[in-house]
């Protein structure tokens, strides 16, 4: 709650909420001895993710570029947060926006993408890069073939990377009075963490790259993993192996793996314990964070970031019987991760 008198900012649209999202210390899940940890509530933004603002910083470069002009169409393919919030600022901004999202996309997020507004196209998940048909491809040509399209880009665009090193990174340094130790960040394009990574670095913080068991950046195999939106794993079929450009793998220090059952265990007591409910990426990073206090000891201070909201994995992270199934809800039922990690 603000300070008495204090009705909290207005803001001339909705896009004036992205960012500035707040620090909560984590009081009951730390380890004892150990550095404390407080996280950066992404979930906070007003499309409900770290995406936001890669979204915003995007859309604000293409428009002063030129190459997207009043009445324009936002193209990009993703199934994800990117797509949210890219919608969401189509929406406030006044252009159309086309998603072509991978047909495995669940009902959940094909509605959220709706609700703004946007179009979907699905198409095919399962098929080779090359394929016209393939997610990143057919936006491309989506957004050739549409007058005034403009292709978003993720992967390639350096307005996502850098909108975390000028705003997501220098927020951090400041709510914790430069007294930040070690950044701790999954990455899915790597935006945030060569973002904030590079500001955090510049100040001599340690960054640490949160990443899922199996995922090919921290060295696994590139099998599958449950985690969404975070990590790289090899294509199923062909095994392709695309790294995203916008990736900087030289900013973090190092990287801490952190299998699914982990992950997913800590989302659960995020939310028990701290009241906190956030996404499997989320667990992560704080999984990652909680072994990086545990190393630091009482003298560090450790900051994780949470990328989205638990809402839209109710069915998956906080159904018993799901992740029972799996095998994820009993640690003594994991005994890969729990024989390499101890
Ligand atoms: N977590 C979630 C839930 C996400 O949607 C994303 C974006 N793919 C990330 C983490 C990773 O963020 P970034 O793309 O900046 O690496």
């Amino acid at each position: 709650m603000g300070a008495d008198g204090d009705g909290g900012p207005v803001h001339g649209s909705v896009l004036d909420g992205i960012g500035a999202t707040p620090l909560v210390r984590l009081n009951r899940i730390v380890p004892e001895g150990g550095a404390p940890v407080w996280v950066k509530t992404e979930w906070a933004n007003p499309g409900g993710s770290v995406k936001d603002r890669a979204a915003l910083a995007m859309v604000l470069d293409a428009e002063a570029s030129g190459a997207l002009a009043p009445g324009g169409t936002i193209v990009e393919g993703t199934s994800g947060n990117t797509g949210i919030g890219l919608a969401m600022v189509a929406a406030a901004r006044g252009y159309r926006a086309v998603f072509v999202v991978p047909d495995r996309t669940t009902p959940e997020k094909l509605a959220l993408l709706g609700a703004y507004g946007a179009e979907v196209v699905p198409t095919p998940g399962l098929v080779p890069r090359e394929d016209p048909r393939h997610v990143q491809q057919l936006a491309a040509r989506i957004a050739a073939e549409t007058p005034d399209g403009w292709l978003a880009d993720q992967y390639a665009n350096p307005a996502n990377p850098d909108v975390h090193e000028r705003t997501t990174g220098p927020e951090i340094w400041a709510q914790t009075g430069g007294r930040i130790t070690h950044l701790v960040a999954g990455a899915g394009t790597g935006g945030t963490v060569t973002g904030a990574g590079r500001h955090l670095r510049r100040h001599g913080v340690e960054i640490v790259a949160a990443d899922p068991w199996t995922s090919r950046y921290g060295g696994g195999d590139g099998s599958p993993y449950y985690v969404e939106a975070v990590g790289h794993y090899l294509h199923p079929l062909t095994g392709a192996d695309s790294w995203p450009a916008v990736y900087d793998t030289a900013v973090p220090d190092r990287t801490e793996r952190v299998g699914d059952g982990e992950s997913l265990r800590t989302v659960r007591r995020l939310a028990r314990e701290e009241g906190l409910l956030v996404g499997g990426s989320a667990g992560l990073a704080v999984a990652a964070a909680l072994r990086v206090s545990a190393a630091a000891g009482p003298d560090g201070l450790v900051v994780a970031v949470l990328p989205d909201s638990g809402r839209i994995y109710l069915s998956k992270y906080f159904d018993d019987a799901w992740l029972t199934t799996l095998g994820f809800l009993d640690a003594a039922e994991e005994p890969l991760v729990r024989d390499v990690i101890g």
